[in-house]
């Protein structure tokens, strides 16, 4: 099964399947989720996530703002964390 590629409806360019970092930012508390698989477009390096992507990024975004949060709640001097599961994750569809 081939995937169709994408055209970016601003640009009229083909986007490329490739990883990006996922960044949200709620309330001062800022979340990076390198290695995210997306379709960017080459000209403004828009990200369009796939809906699964998307699922997963709320349910990762949710569970790492709560922590982050509980850490402020009691002053912790910790102020960054960086966690990992595993090796990056490619999602059918590369080249
Ligand atoms: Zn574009």
């Amino acid at each position: 099964m081939t995937k169709p590629i994408p055209i970016c409806g601003e640009h009229r360019l083909p986007k490329e399947w490739r990883p990006i970092t996922f960044e949200y930012k709620d309330d001062g508390i800022s979340i990076r989720v390198p290695n995210v698989y997306a379709w960017v477009c080459p000209a403004d390096n828009e990200a369009s996530f796939t809906p699964e992507t998307v699922d997963e990024l709320i349910v990762t975004a949710r569970e790492l703002l709560d922590t982050a949060k509980r850490a402020r709640q009691r002053r912790s001097v910790l102020t960054e964390y960086v966690v990992s599961v595993g090796q990056p994750v490619t999602l059918p569809g590369t080249a």
